[in-house]
């Protein structure tokens, strides 16, 4: 059951945000990938409710019974109850937030190019990503790398005191100046990929500050509005971009018990400590793995719990003895923009190219689809030699609030 008709490769969302890959090439239609699984069938719709009592899962009001019942509803960004997050936060969970990521970037460049207003012009080129995670971190290096490379070529005539290698652009006035594009990354810590080790940190750090992202630590923010993001310090930024990357929180059919972070917690065979009927998979479950911490919630822990609670399931039926899950750490990677990434497992560390290359082969191997394999590595060539993005296609365009349509107006950035 998913209330989608498809299965998404959220690791690559950040390049459909950033007009480097098209939604459908990291999207795979659930029918196709069960075609080849004859006892499986697939029902689109949402899962409300889960009554363990009668074994009844509740889809869109529809009962449906179950002996056993594997949830992995995975988890959704969380505003943690900060004012203004949920109404102009643009998150970065789904293809509708990548879409919408998109339209608010590319309208942006537009509005800047045509408003008079210096001020609001600020406004529009200034993107915040509020979080130095993983998501935030290649998403802030994906806009760095638009920022040197689209930026010159799309809106050429402007100042531009890092063109790009053989970067001489027609005067086509007006442009946009590079200097007025402004990429910020809050992150409350003093440091940005805190589950990293200090050194591919740094590295990551300096690559981003080589593409002009600017990294301001120590900073929380306590209010975001419609156009700027509040800090703690007192320090406002005016921006109609705020980027949501700060942390998610579980979802859940209602009906089932929720610990910290929204997650469920189960025993080490993943099904409820209440309830051996129902295992719970993925982002959603919540088992102590290390110190007090649970999984991390990554692709792997995802796919190792999903295979592993189903096993313990025909263990059981065979009634044989349920065996205890065992996470195996297969590492690390984050990607920073062309020919940079870092990657670590165990006491290995690797950044740069290396890394990067061992990305590229990794989230290939674990894309669903060959068609898909084929267009995102054609995608990644066409970007490498020619510093390009494919796809900056406006779907919708944005309309950012004004004076006309809205009272209030930005301030200038502290
Ligand atoms: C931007 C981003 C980048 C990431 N990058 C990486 C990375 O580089 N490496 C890595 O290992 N991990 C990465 N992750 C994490 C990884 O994607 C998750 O850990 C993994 O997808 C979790 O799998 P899951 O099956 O638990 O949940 P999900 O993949 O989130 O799947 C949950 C499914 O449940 C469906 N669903 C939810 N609620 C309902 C409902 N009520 N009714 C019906 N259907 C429902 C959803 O539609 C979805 O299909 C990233 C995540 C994001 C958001």
């Amino acid at each position: 059951v998913d209330r989608n008709n498809y299965h998404l490769f959220q690791p690559l969302l950040y390049q459909v945000a950033s007009a480097g890959l098209e939604a459908p090439q990291i999207a795979f239609p659930v029918r196709a990938f069960l075609r080849k699984h004859k006892n499986a069938s697939f029902l689109m719709g949402n899962a409300d409710g889960v009554d363990t009592a009668s074994k009844t899962l509740l889809v869109e009001g529809k009962p449906i019974a179950y002996d056993y019942l594997l949830v992995g509803s995975g988890t959704r960004t969380a505003d943690f109850g900060l004012p203004g997050v949920a109404q102009h936060c643009l998150g970065l969970k789904d293809l509708d937030d990548a879409m919408r990521i998109r339209d608010r970037l590319l309208s942006a460049c537009e509005e800047a190019l045509q408003t008079t207003d210096p001020i609001r012009r600020q406004a529009l080129l200034t993107f915040v990503i509020v979080g130095g995670g993983p998501t935030g971190v290649e998403l802030a290096g994906a806009l760095g790398e638009i920022r040197r490379h689209i930026i010159p070529r799309d809106y050429p005539g402007g100042v531009y005191p890092n063109a790009a290698p053989g970067g001489v652009y027609p005067n086509a006035a007006p442009g946009l100046n590079l200097g007025d594009v402004r990429i910020i990354l809050v992150e409350t810590g003093d440091r940005i990929l805190d589950a990293f080790s200090g050194s591919s940190a740094r590295y990551a750090e300096n690559f981003l500050k080589h593409l002009g992202v600017e990294l301001w630590f120590g900073e929380r923010v306590v209010e975001i509005t419609e156009s700027a993001v509040k800090l703690k310090s007192g320090k406002e930024i005016a921006t109609f971009t705020p980027i949501w990357t700060a942390g998610v929180t579980g979802v859940s059919p209602a009906g089932l018990p929720t610990v910290k972070g929204g997650r469920i917690a189960t025993v080490p065979g993943l099904h409820l400590v209440s309830d051996p009927s129902v295992y719970v998979a993925g982002d959603l479950n919540w088992l102590e793995w290390k110190e007090g911490r649970a999984h991390p919630q990554v692709a792997p822990t995802a796919i190792q719990q999903g295979s592993f609670a189903a096993h313990n399931i025909l263990r059981e039926l065979r009634g044989q003895e349920k065996l205890s899950f065992k996470y195996r750490d297969k590492g690390s990677m984050a990607t920073l923009g062309r020919a940079a990434a870092v990657t670590e497992l165990g006491n290995l560390r690797i950044k740069g190219f290396p890394a990067w290359s061992a990305w590229l082969a990794v989230h290939l191997y674990y894309l669903v689809g060959f068609r898909n394999r084929a267009m995102v590595l054609g995608n990644w060539a066409y970007s490498y030699f020619t510093y390009d993005r494919a796809v900056r296609v406006m779907h919708t365009r944005h309309v950012f609030p004004s004076p006309e349509n809205k009272p209030e107006t930005p301030k200038a950035t502290s």
